[in-house]
């Protein structure tokens, strides 16, 4: 249908009017992009079919990846790249009069996530579809996503995103495969011919209903599926009414409350708040998305024994845990299996991701309310944690003084995290310092118990979309020199490499930044009014807003610059542009005071005759998928400048690095395998390393006054945030007591020196453009390993053991 144009114009206008009712001359651009959506989605549904099909007839081993956060982006490009059909459907559309790239920006963005956590899980579904593997989603159905940021009078401020206000053209709804989940209450166990029967009588229950997304494989016929579920009441409503004595606005109260479960999407590090709620949301994707595969599981097999050669499921994080209890409950309550069996068929069936080491992101419930809101699934992890500690104590006796740290349940507490590696058969850190962190550090003692359990998995991005999609005047020029194979083989990009030297390629790759440096300067123009210069150096910090990744050092220095350009009539400097993007969590009030410091310096910078000239500075509201795939493309500096050993590996800093924008970074997470990989002289690596900064961390030692005084440049600097010499009096007290009266936990002022050197030389390199370049082509040549592909494939050999299908 998308291959021969005519036919294409013909269908869509037939489509058109069945859909909206009126003439194609009546359009709004928002109609005809629901048009077109509606039809490529249609297109996709025989493969989606066909490859479930497949699966089943061959007997697969399917994985299933739980995932709280999905931040998938937009799916139109993608889906008509992936189906071949992009080329084709541009030019019919053109003769129809609308243009793809106006359309592409009514689409909807699903933002069901935070940061990286979340777009990892995407990248990763897009890289199983690609491979031809076996492997869905399965998540929540958030009625809002993340909260939608908006910049007035320097402050963030948030609005709701209210993302399925016009439909979601990629889903289909499937209330035949709704399943009821049940809350509270009490239970009991019922004494029968020697055993035990298990009664719940829950105090609430949720039907979940599934809502299905095409995950589509690039030119491969293969069609995966992202389930989503949605949170709604199981009664119709004459019952309803009945339950509730015939009176109206309770049965409306009722309704509303069980659909908050899937209201909203909870920033990941604000504190306390909704901490019930975010426990059923956990529970309620969980245990829905474990029903729907053992359904479809105990239609072709007659027991679950062999259930981990047949399925794999991940556990994305803490957050998906209770997986673990939950599947026993299912084999022991319902399936009727022994505890030990039903432990090894659990084990074998799951494994775990640890994404962070941040002691604010670890999740331990309090046993009453999770008492209260699992009743069944707390006595499983009792019996859990009581059959662990008991090995402890046989297997492992030097370890039984530990054994608050090392217990499921301690404190009163549920330690997810431990639950998670006791109850899986692999744990896998995010990159090879993370993971060596976890092994020798937060989980020490797992690893003394359990060596072969632990396993790194550096993480990768889809080269797809955040290179051949986002950036195609690029990846055309990469395959006019090397060919098109690195498109199903990124490692070949490596080919590129012996071509850095190559005047002609280092001249056509430095003409496509500057276009894809002009196109995001006519965004910034139209966004902020901000006019910027595109032959300045762009040099771009993009994610969330949080103190260990430091965007305060980033602007300390840019704040450096000012006084010098101000006061040193000697100073020269290759004009710049700061780019800034970032969510701040709404009650993170540090981070939103970052925010203010940033825009208070490009107020104060931007409108400076004196300094403009040489430097400006952006900050972009909404930091988010679409926004981030036009300004990878457009950038030469990638700021990844986080604290040693507090970023477990980052992705944005891979992004970066493939689009060709050259890397000022720590020795932190994955800069570390980009620092190996394109070796130190083409990347500019600065500060602590991660070994020091333990070592302050454990030992004392750091004084952040004595930096403070005995540097008179960054005195001045930390001075003029409260001294009224540049802004209102006690302005920025937060910021200027978290590095002074609170001794700068991230040790800002100890790197801001070795900072600002590399970004000196950063400087006198950009002024040698066949240097510049040179650097720019080994880093897009280094680039393919950071794939996630290749993190793909790990996951699938080593952990899942799931193999491609042709489909
Ligand atoms: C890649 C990405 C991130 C992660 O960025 P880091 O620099 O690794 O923290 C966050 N948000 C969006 C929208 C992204 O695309």
């Amino acid at each position: 249908m998308f291959k021969d144009k005519e036919k294409f114009k013909k269908r869509f206008n037939e489509r058109f009017v069945s859909m909206h009712g009126k003439a194609l001359s009546e359009a709004t651009e928002n109609d005809v992009y629901q048009t077109l959506a509606y039809m490529v989605r249609e297109y996709v549904t025989s493969d989606w079919m066909h490859t479930k099909e497949t699966y089943i007839h061959k007997k697969s081993k399917q994985v299933y990846y739980f995932s709280l956060e999905f931040l998938l982006g937009r799916f139109l490009y993608n889906n008509l790249l992936s189906l071949d059909v992009l080329e084709e459907v541009r030019e019919g559309l053109e003769e129809l009069g609308y243009d793809l790239a106006d359309l592409t920006e009514e689409e909807p963005e699903p933002g069901l996530g935070n940061g990286g956590l979340g777009r990892l899980a995407a990248c990763f579904l897009d890289s199983l579809a690609a491979l031809g593997l076996p492997g869905h989603g399965n998540g929540i159905r958030y009625q809002y996503g993340l909260f939608k940021q908006k910049i007035i009078d320097g402050y963030q401020v948030e609005l709701p995103d209210n993302w399925l206000k016009n439909g979601n053209m990629w889903e289909i709804r499937r209330p035949d495969k709704a399943v009821d989940i049940p809350f509270g209450g009490h239970v009991w166990l019922e004494e029968v011919d020697g055993g035990y029967r298990v009664h719940h009588e829950p105090a609430e229950i949720v039907r979940a209903v599934p809502y299905d997304m095409p995950i589509v494989g690039y030119q491969n016929g293969v069609v995966n599926n992202l389930r989503l579920w949605s949170a709604e009441s199981p009664y119709d409503d004459d019952e309803l009414l009945h339950q509730h004595s015939g009176n109206y606005k309770d049965l409306l109260a009722h309704k509303q409350s069980i659909q908050t479960i899937s209201e909203f999407l909870y920033p990941d590090d604000t504190t306390y708040e909704g901490k019930v709620l975010r426990l059923k949301q956990q529970y309620f994707f969980v245990a829905a998305g474990l029903r729907s595969i053992l359904l479809s599981h105990k239609k072709r097999n007659a027991s679950f024994k062999q259930l981990g050669n047949q399925i794999a499921i991940h556990i994305n994080d803490t957050h998906p845990v209770v997986a673990i209890p939950e599947l026993m409950r299912i084999l022991i309550d319902e399936e009727g299996y022994e505890w030990e069996e039903a432990w090894r068929i659990t084990k074998s069936v799951m494994s775990f991701t640890n994404h962070t080491l941040l002691a604010e992101a670890l999740e331990r419930w309090p046993v009453d309310l999770f008492r209260n809101l699992l009743p069944r699934i707390y006595q499983i992890v009792e019996e859990i944690n009581r059959r662990f500690c008991q090995d402890v104590l046989d297997n492992y006796p030097h370890l039984a003084s530990h054994m608050q740290e090392i217990a499921i349940i301690a404190d009163e507490r549920i330690n997810m995290a431990n639950l998670a590696v006791v109850g899986t058969h692999s744990t896998n850190g995010v990159a090879q310092i993370h993971t060596e962190i976890l092994k020798q550090r937060e989980m020490r003692l797992f690893y003394e118990m359990f060596p072969l359990r632990f396993n790194n998995k550096t993480n990768g991005i889809t080269h797809r979309r955040w290179f051949l999609l986002s950036n195609p005047q690029l990846a055309n020029r990469v395959t006019e020199a090397i060919g098109d194979s690195w498109i199903n083989h990124p490692s070949d990009l490596q080919k590129l490499t012996k071509w850095s030297e190559d005047r002609q390629l280092q001249q056509d790759i430095k003409q496509i930044k500057l276009e894809n440096k002009q196109e995001l300067a006519r965004l910034i123009e139209a966004e902020t009014g901000i006019t910027v210069d595109p032959y300045s150096i762009f040099d771009v910090q993009v994610k969330r807003l949080h103190a260990y990744k430091r965007q305060l050092l980033n602007a300390l220095h840019i704040h450096s610059l000012y006084y010098r350009l101000k006061e040193d009539k000697s100073f020269k400097m290759t004009p710049r542009t700061f780019i800034f993007g970032a969510k701040a969590a709404p009650g993170y009030h540090y981070a939103k005071e970052v925010i203010r410091y940033i825009n208070a310096l490009a107020k104060l910078i931007n409108s400076d005759p004196e300094v403009s000239p040489y430097m400006k500075v952006v900050f972009l509201e909404n930091y988010r998928v679409s926004l981030a795939e036009k300004i990878f493309p457009a950038s030469d500096v990638s700021e990844q400048i986080s604290t040693a050993s507090y970023e477990a590996s980052g992705t944005g800093n891979m992004k970066f690095m493939m689009n060709g924008a050259l890397t000022i970074g720590t020795l932190d997470g994955a800069n570390i395998e980009i620092r190996d990989e394109v070796e130190d002289a083409n990347i500019f690596i600065f500060g602590l390393t991660p070994q020091e900064v333990m070592n302050y961390k454990k030992y004392g030692g750091y004084n952040a006054y004595d930096q403070y005084s005995s540097q008179p440049e960054l005195r001045r600097i930390v001075d003029s945030l409260v001294d009224g010499s540049l802004f209102p009096v006690g302005e920025f007290q937060a910021i200027y007591d978290s590095l002074i009266t609170y001794n700068d936990e991230y040790l800002i002022l100890k790197d801001f020196q070795s900072y600002q050197q590399a970004q000196e030389r950063i400087d006198r390199t950009y002024q040698n453009p066949e240097k510049w370049y040179q650097m720019v082509i080994v880093n897009i040549g280094k680039s393919g390993v950071f794939s996630s592909d290749r993190t793909i494939k790990e996951y699938a050999n080593a952990i899942w053991n799931i193999k491609p299908v042709q489909v």
